[in-house]
């Protein structure tokens, strides 16, 4: 616990237990669990609202998601519903069913929030073997329930303590299965089951991969790969209004316990000063014992003007992941009156291609009730696709963007057409967008690709980079997702503190 305390003044600079620089969905909960356990806290955020790659920003009297739009975490004890029941966040998180609609060339499958109800539908679908695929998922889930009970209890997440360890040493036997496939591509697995070359069960666990641990079938490190699967099973849901809704609710709680904000309000160097920090920013500098960044590790570096080997190695493995192209689509009042409700539908174009760069795209419409635009009805819709950096940054930024733009709008033509029709207004994004509006050098975002490996394991704890300063994100531990940068930026308090 950390003692309120005011330390000297050093001049006219003010004074604080721990500045946390971003107010993404890492920063937001390290600055309310930090201010919940008595740190003084300053939240220094450089947009004039919160919540990064996982907010609603307006534009043209519109408001949009900017890039996150499917959330979990709202089930009975889970982190975000655990907040808004014991905050009294005013907070409308819905479940929905189904939570994605998958329309791929060959199937089309309705994703539903219950566990079995999905497996018989993926098991009506042709030429997808009933026993084997049971199995797998059988599998799928022993994983998964081994690693989710970390979410759910983040106790259990590093930092650990005597107790924490004694608690893991009695969860070892849920464990086992892990052993089983660590260090194995997931590809191996589907191969075990005898499902690699089931088109339904590729194709679906191609999409949900790449969305989630941002990487597929072939590549992906299967632990990471097997839990993620079940992201559509744990309480998952829709915010009403916006993520932006919960961003607002989290940065206010921590304000009314009693911590700063500083919205618009850019960091432009953090430096050492005695056995603190000193945080320049555009409204002026101040001191902090301690830091949390809410940032890249390569913003870190940027702002810090020097660098560290653990930082080195987050930059070099965010360097093999993604960027995000993106069309933010407005749609005439009343459209899609058959589909009030917000939904969300992940198109394929060519199951046969890598699930990047148009060919996979994520669309998310707002609900026809959620007041987007200036007219009564409005709607919105936030895509996206991955955009591989590595060819980015070494070719022609804008006719590749140009081009996977265009790509996008074809695969919504083919197989969300109802969509297009509806559009009235388009407004293209890129990893230029996310750079100069979340501050994400080079717009990378989503993390570092879980890409196969025991690399990933030597980073399940997140030490300080520097004594006193701590990286949070999805750069770090427990990584990708609004509500995993939540727990790494909870964790990341209880060791600040
Ligand atoms: C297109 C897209 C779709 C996604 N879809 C989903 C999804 O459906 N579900 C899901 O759970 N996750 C999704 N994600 C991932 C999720 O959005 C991110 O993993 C998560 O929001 C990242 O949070 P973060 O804490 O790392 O910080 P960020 O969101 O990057 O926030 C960092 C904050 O720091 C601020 N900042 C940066 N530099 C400075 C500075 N110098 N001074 C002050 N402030 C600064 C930024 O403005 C920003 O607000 C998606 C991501 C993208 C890009």
């Amino acid at each position: 616990m950390v003692r309120r305390r005011r330390r000297p003044h050093d001049g006219a600079v003010d004074s604080y237990d721990v500045a946390v620089v971003g107010a993404g969905f890492g920063g937001l909960a390290a600055a309310l669990e930090l201010t919940q356990r008595g740190a003084r806290v300053v939240l220094l955020e450089q947009l004039r609202y919160p919540g990064g790659c996982a907010s609603t920003f307006v534009r043209g009297g519109a408001r949009y998601e900017s890039g996150a739009t499917l959330f979990s975490g709202f089930g009975e004890g889970q982190l975000f519903r655990r907040w808004i029941d014991e905050l009294g966040l005013e907070v409308q998180a819905a479940p929905m069913d189904p939570l994605v609609e998958l329309r791929a060339p060959s199937f089309s499958l309705a994703i539903p929030p219950e566990r079995e109800v999905f497996l018989e539908r993926l098991l009506a679908l042709p030429g997808v073997p009933s026993s084997r695929t049971r199995r797998f998922f059988r599998e799928q889930r022993r994983v998964a329930d081994a690693l989710w009970a970390l979410f759910d209890d983040p106790t259990l997440l590093p930092p650990f303590d005597g107790r924490s360890l004694l608690r893991h040493a009695a969860r070892a036997p849920r464990y086992l299965p892990l052993l089983r496939v660590i260090g194995v591509p997931l590809r191996d697995v589907l191969f075990r089951h005898g499902l690699l070359d089931c088109r339904p069960v590729r194709t679906f666990l191609d999409a949900v991969c790449q969305i989630t641990v941002q990487c597929g079938v072939d590549e992906v490190e299967s632990p990471f790969a097997l839990a993620a699967m079940d992201y559509y099973f744990r309480g998952t849901g829709h915010v009403h209004g916006g993520i932006g809704e919960l961003a607002w609710a989290l940065a206010r709680a921590a304000e009314s316990r009693g911590a700063t904000l500083r919205f618009s309000d850019r960091v432009q160097g953090i430096e050492p000063d005695g056995d603190g920090w000193r945080v320049r920013a555009r409204r002026g500098s101040l001191r902090a014992d301690r830091v949390v960044a809410n940032l890249t590790p390569h913003a870190l570096r940027r702002l810090r003007g020097a660098s560290a080997p653990r930082l080195d190695r987050l930059a070099d493995a965010v360097e093999t992941g993604w960027g995000a192209a993106m069309l933010y689509l407005r749609l005439a009042p009343g459209a899609l009156p058959d589909r009030a409700a917000a939904h969300h539908l992940e198109l394929v174009a060519d199951e046969d291609a890598p699930f990047v760069r148009g060919n996979h795209v994520f669309c998310s419409v707002s609900a026809s009730d959620e007041a987007r635009g200036r007219e009564p009805g409005e709607r919105t819709v936030t895509v996206s696709t991955h955009v591989p950096m590595a060819e980015l940054r070494a070719g022609d930024p804008a006719a590749m963007i140009a081009g996977i733009q265009d790509h996008m709008r074809a695969t919504l033509r083919a197989r969300a057409p109802e969509l297009v029709e509806a559009t009235v207004h388009e407004m293209p994004g890129s990893p230029r967008t996310f750079e100069r509006f979340t501050g994400r050098d080079f717009g990378y975002v989503g993390g570092i690709p879980r890409r196969v490996g025991f690399h990933h394991y030597r980073e399940l704890t997140n030490p300080p980079i520097w004594p006193g300063l701590w990286l949070v994100g999805d750069s770090v531990f427990p990584g990708q997702s609004t509500l995993a940068t939540a727990l790494g930026g909870l964790q990341a308090a209880r060791a600040a503190s």
